[in-house]
C-alpha cells in the first residue's frame, strides 16, 4: 500500500507528534547528498515515521537506527530489520530515552516533529558527538538558528545554535511536500559541530536565555531583572555603552564578552 493509500485507510497522522510525513523524492535526495553518506557512517534517524528517509539511506552506510515514538510507525518498519542486517528501529521518545547507545554515531538525520525541534538539537548537541546532522524544522525555526544581528529572527536560539553549530541551508520544502500539508513551508539545515566545551556552552546559552526574555529592555535592565542590581552594575562598569544595547542589536561575541563579567561576578558571590 503506497502512503497516501496507508494513511488514508489505517493509520491517521497524529497532529500532537507533529506527522507530516514526507512524499518528495526530490526532498530527499536533497537530504542525502547533503548527508553525504560514507560506507563507513553509522546513522541515527529521529522520527522515522513511515520510512520516507529511511528506506533511502539505509543502503548507504554501516549502521542505521532510528528512534520512533509511534508503535503504528515501528511496526510498518520493522520489515527493514529483516532485510536489513545493520538496521536497527527503537520505539521511544528521543527527548528521554538513553542516548548512549548512539553516542558515537557519525551522523544524524531527521524530519523532526516540528513542536519540539530545539529540545531535540539540544540533546543532539549536549549528548551526541556527530560530525555532521542534517534535520528538517518549520521554516520559522530554521529562520531563528541562522538569523544574524539585528533581525527580527535573531532571538536566543540563533545564539544556541551558533554556539554549538556552524549551519548551511539545504532547502526550502513546500507544505504540499508532505502528507498531510502542515501549515506553513519547511526549511533542511545541515549542521556542523564545533569544538566547544559543552557544559561551558550551555550555562552561557541559558545565561542569554534569561538576557532575551527582556528584549525590549537595554541589556543592563535584562541582566537587573535576571540577576540583580549589583550583577548589573559590576558589568556597566566594565561595557558600559554595550550596556545601553537591547539584546537583539548584541552579536555573539557581545554577548561572550558580557557573559565573561556576569562569570566574574559569579566568582565574588554566588547570586
Ligand atoms: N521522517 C518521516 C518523514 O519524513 O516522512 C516522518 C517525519 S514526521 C514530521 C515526525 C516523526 O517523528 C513522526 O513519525 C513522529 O511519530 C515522530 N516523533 C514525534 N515525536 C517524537 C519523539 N519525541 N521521539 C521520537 N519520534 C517522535
Amino acid at each position: 500500500m503506497d502512503l497516501f493509500g496507508l494513511l488514508n485507510r489505517k493509520m491517521k497522522p497524529k497532529k500532537s507528534l507533529g506527522q507530516n510525513f514526507l512524499h518528495d523524492i526530490n526532498i530527499v535526495l536533497k537530504i542525502q547528498k547533503a548527508l553525504d553518506l560514507q560506507s563507513t557512517d553509522q546513522l541515527l534517524e529521529i522520527g522515522p515515521g513511515l520510512g520516507a528517509l529511511t528506506k533511502h539511506l539505509l543502503p548507504s552506510c554501516k549502521e542505521y537506527a532510528a528512534i520512533e515514538i509511534d508503535p503504528r510507525c515501528i511496526q510498518e518498519l520493522l520489515f527493514l530489520e529483516q532485510e536489513h542486517a545493520h538496521f536497527r528501529i527503537v520505539q521511544g521518545d528521543f527527548l528521554t530515552i538513553n542516548l548512549e547507545p548512539w553516542k558515537n554515531y557519525t551522523k544524524v538525520v531527521g524530519n523532526l516533529p516540528y513542536h519540539i525541534a530545539t529540545p531535540i538539537m539540544e540533546r543532539i548537541a549536549t549528548e551526541l558527538q556527530p560530525t555532521k546532522i542534517v534535520c528538517m524544522f518549520a521554516i520559522g525555526t530554521a529562520d531563528r538558528y541562522i538569523a544574524t544581528v539585528g533581525t527580527p529572527q535573531y532571538s536566543s536560539a540563533s545564539i544556541m545554535m551558533q554556539s554549538f553549530f556552524s549551519m548551511e541551508t539545504v532547502c526550502t520544502v513546500k507544505k504540499g511536500s508532505f502528507f498531510p500539508s502542515p501549515s506553513i513551508d519547511s526549511k533542511v539545515l545541515s549542521f556542523t559541530p564545533k569544538e566547544v566545551q559543552i557544559k561551558k556552552t550551555l550555562q552561557f546559552t541559558k545565561f542569554v536565555q534569561k538576557i532575551f526574555s527582556y528584549r525590549r529592555k537595554t541589556l543592563y535592565n535584562a541582566i537587573k531583572n535576571s540577576y540583580s542590581d549589583r550583577v548589573a552594575s559590576f558589568i556597566q562598569s566594565n561595557c558600559a555603552i554595550l550596556m545601553q544595547r537591547r539584546p537583539e542589536m548584541c552579536s555573539m561575541e557581545d554577548f561572550q564578552w558580557v557573559y565573561q563579567y556576569y562569570r566574574e561576578t559569579m566568582y565574588e558571590k554566588n547570586e
